[in-house]
């Protein structure tokens, strides 16, 4: 505790998931914290601190915030990769079982750390860290870091299941209506439930883990902004009574840095992956909207034979394609080695460039680009968003399956690919996208682009949600 007008800044710690789609947002949100005086200690498990700490200029761009530092729990975690694209379900739920084994270590930072934290922002996805700090009585701001409308209809599955409308009987049950999902009644079909719910016994552990990490709190901080997501944000406030809509981050981060340090650019980070620029130096001699991106995030695997699916439909189609295929992306045959055929290893040869990560944010906002075929990951879903790119969605796992149905169904802003993988569609989706139906989605992409970057300016949505979260993590340190 602080006396009473105490001019010492708080102390937020900052803990985020241990992946790329968690770190990267809320390393966003602690630079925007620094900016605004507060001190912040970004805390990791020792192989994302190692990793985020390989890299040179991530410590030089963090460090000139006063009083900012970089923390690990110096425990062995790690995240296994996925071997199959079925077993993603199960790795996540391990993996919230064995972070919880980092209690006692927690438990000894947050007490003995110096100076003392007045505020966490954690990770929703970990629910053991709301309960170590309740325990040695420091409040938490829990930070969900999927979608609103994903988040939503987790918190609703004990409605879903005592209305009877789940488990999912089957393949053939795919597509029946999910009605008591408030504000979904209409278009939510079982297919577009977060993957957790694809079970067919309600006994099944992965039904409810997401759930069970949930935890109860009076504030909320969601990476959406208003005009995106009100109708979700209205039920969800009858919960969540403070919610903070902070999103989408990058653009609110480029917007203050810009507004705060005029001569600072932004740069977007990439802590956990070596970029390959090149692709920039592509684009750069590529025709307007002329060059579909694809990529399927972080975390997604896909097999071969959805690799090739993908790969002759983007050749049949005859649209230029930037595509990511990162390394152990695709399932591994018996020697542990990569099923990637030859043809495709050897690169395509005029229409297509292929790289093992691009600068995402700044591929989006190229010019060349004039679609997005990916996995529907709620960073990427923004990032997208905000450059008024349309999409098509192949969702893999946990909330895509609900932002892609958002995407299509809702906003307007792409097609859905779910559940299906056969290069005609990929043909037939990318010609839509590009071509035929390239002005019905640019209307709607770039009117919400507008709002989005509206939001995120001031006196703008996202730009006051922030205000005012900063306001109460102050007001917590008197
Ligand atoms: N990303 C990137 N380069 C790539 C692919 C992805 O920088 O080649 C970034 C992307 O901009 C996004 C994040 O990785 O911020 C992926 O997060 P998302 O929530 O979309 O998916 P996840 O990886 O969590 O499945």
């Amino acid at each position: 505790m602080k006396q009473q007008g105490s001019i010492i800044p708080p102390h937020v710690l900052i803990f985020p998931g241990p992946g790329q789609g968690h770190v990267n947002p809320m390393l966003k949100l602690a630079e925007l914290l620094g900016l605004s005086g507060l001190k912040v200690t970004f805390l990791n498990f020792q192989f994302i601190h190692d990793q985020l700490l390989l890299h040179a200029d991530i410590e030089a761009r963090f460090t000139k915030y006063p009083g900012f530092q970089f923390k690990k729990i110096p425990d062995r975690m790690s995240v296994p990769r996925a071997e199959r694209p079925e077993d993603m379900a199960d790795i996540i739920k391990d993996l919230i079982e064995r972070m919880k084994t980092s209690s006692k270590t927690l438990k000894k930072i947050l007490v003995e750390n110096s100076p003392p934290i007045d505020c966490i922002i954690a990770d929703m996805l970990m629910g053991f860290v709301h309960d170590v700090a309740k325990e040695v009585g420091i409040p938490v701001i829990p930070f969900e870091n999927a979608s609103s409308c994903s988040f939503w209809t987790v918190l609703s599955i004990p409605r879903i299941i005592a209305a009877g409308e789940l488990p999912i009987k089957g393949n053939q049950d795919m597509d029946r209506l999910i009605t008591t999902v408030p504000g979904m009644e209409t278009f939510l079909r079982c297919r577009d439930l977060p993957t957790c719910c694809r079970v067919n016994d309600l006994a099944d552990p992965k039904l409810l883990m997401i759930t069970n990490e949930t935890r109860e709190s009076q504030a909320l901080i969601l990476k959406t902004f208003e005009d995106l997501e009100a109708p979700i944000l209205c039920p969800l406030r009858t919960r969540y009574p403070k919610i903070y809509t902070i999103g989408p981050l990058h653009e609110l981060l480029k917007t203050k840095l810009r507004s705060i340090k005029k001569q600072e650019s932004y740069s977007s980070l990439n802590p956990l992956w070596e970029v390959d620029r090149t692709c920039i130096t592509w684009l750069d001699n590529q025709a307007s909207h002329s060059v579909l991106y694809v990529s399927f995030g972080s975390i997604a695997i896909m097999t071969r034979e959805q690799l090739m699916e993908f790969w002759y439909g983007l050749e049949n189609s005859k649209k230029k394609f930037l595509w990511v295929i990162r390394p152990y992306s695709v399932t591994t045959n018996d020697d542990g080695v990569e099923e990637i055929p030859e043809e495709l290893q050897e690169g395509p040869k005029e229409r297509g460039y292929i790289v093992k990560w691009a600068p995402q944010e700044e591929v989006l906002a190229h010019k060349a680009i004039g679609g997005f075929l990916a996995h529907s990951g709620w960073n990427s879903t923004l990032e997208s968003i905000v450059a008024g790119v349309p999409m098509i969605c192949w969702p893999c796992f946990g909330d895509q399956q609900m932002n892609s149905r958002f995407v299509s169904e809702v906003w307007k802003l792409g097609m859905d690919m779910k559940d299906v993988c056969d290069r005609k569609v990929v043909e037939k989706m990318v010609n839509d996208l590009m071509v035929d139906r390239r002005e019905e989605f640019v209307k709607s992409t770039a009117r919400m682009a507008e709002l989005a970057r509206k939001s995120v300016t001031e006196g703008g949505s996202s730009s006051c949600s922030l205000e005012h979260l900063i306001q109460d993590i102050k007001s917590m340190s008197i």
